[in-house]
């Protein structure tokens, strides 16, 4: 089904991601209704239209469902009941199913590894004991990640001594979770599809990406060797988890580049900001693809605008480096107009195109 020009496309969730969406919607002809909590999300400053509720309000979700031609979301923390309610008025992409196993970092690894993938080792943790025996089977350093609604670092915790594992537990929020073992990798990088209500995929170029504090700090395309060595066994991952899923829109698998090939991280059912480059940095942006992908529109070229882009996060303090970076005639500078600067927030970002 063909979604027109002029239509108005749903996005739930009113941060940046929502925000360049919905710029690229903009673009193409469609307004957008964004539906997010806060009182003023960077998202609903450049939609049509913005209406304020909960995550958890399924009554609000499917009167918002009603007054749209096609839904997508920016956010992947959603309850299943109220997302249930959305999904039954209008068609939401990308696919619920797609989403239900990126919410839970078990079922991700689950069905990522029976598509052939390779993750690192993991064991389940449900209480204090059954830390303490993944622990003896996983071994340390390791990571204990909580199963759900983590984002940026958040609910995880590095755990290098078995003696660690009460304060660890305590840090996750005595929520059900997993460890995992501490990966020694090269780099990390990305893989970033989208596919289309017919099946057809299109990829771009694998970015390096780096993280600090496990918050992306840059992603740079092309990326080193190391990275495209690997790129290749892990885009064919990713053409089969989008294959399976009958996926549409804007995929993202996160991997870590080892001496034995491409390891999953894991799985963004959506644009992601490893993928912010493509703005400037590609033919067609994520954004503007997804939109043409949920759309049911072609998809468009994603080929280099130019030999070497590089994107750079402006997280906290670092946004008020604006003045400067627009004095670099290669910058394409981003701000998302939040008000509130803390300390790990992403603020905007900077994209360098160079030859
Ligand atoms: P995640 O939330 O799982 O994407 O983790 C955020 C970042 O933490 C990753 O991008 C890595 O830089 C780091 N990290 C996560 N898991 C591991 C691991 N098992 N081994 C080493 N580093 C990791």
């Amino acid at each position: 089904m063909i979604i027109a020009p002029g239509s108005t496309i749903g996005i739930v969730g009113g941060g940046q991601l929502g925000r360049m969406l919905a710029m690229a919607a903009a673009q193409l002809g469609y307004k957008c209704h964004v539906y997010a909590p806060d009182e003023a999300p960077p998202a609903a400053e450049v939609a049509s239209r913005f209406t304020r509720g909960s995550f958890e309000d399924e009554d609000a979700l499917a009167r918002f469902g009603v007054g749209v031609d096609v839904a997508t979301y920016e956010f992947e923390n959603i309850a299943a009941g109220p997302l249930s309610a959305l999904a039954e008025r209008v068609p939401l992409y990308p696919p619920r199913k797609a989403l239900d196993i990126a919410q839970d970092r078990l079922s991700e690894k689950e069905f990522v590894a029976a598509l052939g993938g390779r993750t690192a080792p993991y064991a389940v943790v449900n209480g204090p004991e059954s830390l303490r025996e993944a622990i003896e089977t996983i071994g340390t350093p390791s990571i204990l990640k909580s199963r759900r609604f983590g984002y940026d670092g958040k609910g995880q915790t590095r755990i290098t001594d078995p003696a660690e594992a009460e304060q660890a537990w305590a840090a996750v929020r005595e929520a059900p979770s997993i460890l995992e073992g501490f990966v020694t990798f090269e780099a990390e990088f990305s893989i970033l599809l989208c596919r289309s209500t017919s099946g057809e995929i299109v990829a771009w170029d694998p970015p390096e990406n780096v993280h600090r504090d496990g918050i992306l700090r840059s992603s740079t395309v092309p990326a080193e060797r190391r990275v495209r060595e690997r790129a290749e066994a892990a885009m064919a991952l990713a053409r089969t988890i989008a294959d399976t899923l009958d996926y549409v829109g804007v995929l993202t698998l996160e991997f870590f580049a080892t001496s034995e090939g491409p390891l999953f991280n894991e799985m963004a059912p959506r644009v992601h900001n490893s993928g912010h480059w493509t703005i400037e940095g590609s033919l067609t942006s994520q954004f503007e693809n997804h939109i043409r992908a949920i759309c049911g529109l072609p998809l468009g070229a994603t080929t280099l605008t130019a030999p070497n882009v590089a994107m750079e996060n402006l997280i906290g303090e670092k946004a008020g480096q604006w003045e400067a970076i627009l004095g670099d005639q290669t910058a394409h500078l981003h701000l998302y107009g939040k008000k509130e600067e803390r300390p790990g927030r992403k603020m905007g970002h900077v994209t360098r195109l160079f030859g």
